[in-house]
């Protein structure tokens, strides 16, 4: 990171006025007329997390803890909380995504299933999630955190990159953007403290949005940090103008780095 370059906390708005572009009522993907919010966390996630043992579902059930939010929630549809603004059509945010959907969808679920022993691992094999569609699934999984980034951007009104939206139409790499997972260790003792006193799901229904930074360099707008995790793992879809970043679903095999905040 240049000296240059200037880091500004997506919640300080008025630090990123002069980089953002005029409100549209457009879908950033398609360019036709936005009609839809998409969830900040996946719907059918925050009914795993708001299930209890009894089969009742309550967003009371659901602890969400984000840079601007730390409680239950109090519904698991509406409100900021849970959805972008209104900023894709509903071509873009349903029909057209839905492998997305559908790839968070298998690896949540081979990450519940493995959350005792994935915190071990060194990295992961998108053949043991996958199985032999590894290739175009953990892209798009990629893709749905990518679709995540363009709304958490056009929420901001900050310019979508366009290398990220011939991604989501289907370019094999967005080299300006790395997505990368990680475990964080601190969240991994949590973990393990939580199931020795009995928690059956431990930590795997702690779900939320890291803190955003937004980058500049010299006036312009140069990056940001988008963030998510499920427990203790973390996945971050980091987008740099003009730079070329490894990501994920570049190889069979995926190192797992610890990283912690700060
Ligand atoms: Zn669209």
């Amino acid at each position: 990171m240049s000296d240059e370059r200037r880091r500004s906390s997506l919640e300080l708005n008025p630090a990123l006025g002069h980089l953002q572009v005029p409100a549209s009522d457009r879908c950033w993907w398609c360019g036709d007329v936005a009609t839809t919010e998409e969830h900040r966390i996946k719907a059918s996630t925050l009914r795993r997390v708001a299930r209890l043992g009894d089969g009742t579902v309550a967003p009371g059930n659901v602890f969400k803890k984000s840079s601007d939010y730390e409680a239950t929630l109090r519904s698991l549809n509406k409100g900021t909380q849970v959805r972008w603004r209104k900023n894709l059509c509903g071509n873009c945010n349903n029909a057209k995504s839905q492998p997305f959907d559908r790839a968070y969808d298998d690896f949540e679920l081979f990450l519940v299933e493995h959350i005792d022993v994935m915190s071990t691992w060194e990295r992961i094999d998108w053949q043991t999630v996958y199985s032999s569609g590894w290739r175009e699934k953990s892209r798009n999984l990629a893709r749905y955190f990518g679709k995540q980034l363009g709304c958490m951007l056009a929420t901001h009104q900050l310019q979508v990159p366009a290398e990220l939206i011939e991604f989501l139409n289907g370019a094999d790499r967005c080299p300006s953007t790395g997505f990368r997972l990680y475990i964080n260790p601190r969240a991994v003792d949590f973990h393990r403290q939580m199931r020795s006193d009995g928690s059956a799901d431990g930590l795997s229904g702690f779900v939320g949005l890291l803190d955003s930074t937004a980058y500049q360099t010299e006036g312009v707008f140069s990056g940001i940090d988008y963030g998510y995790h499920i427990g203790y793992l973390w996945f971050l879809a980091q987008w740099r103008a003009g730079a070329d970043i490894d990501s994920w679903f570049e190889d069979q095999a995926v190192d797992l780095p610890r990283l912690s905040k700060g």
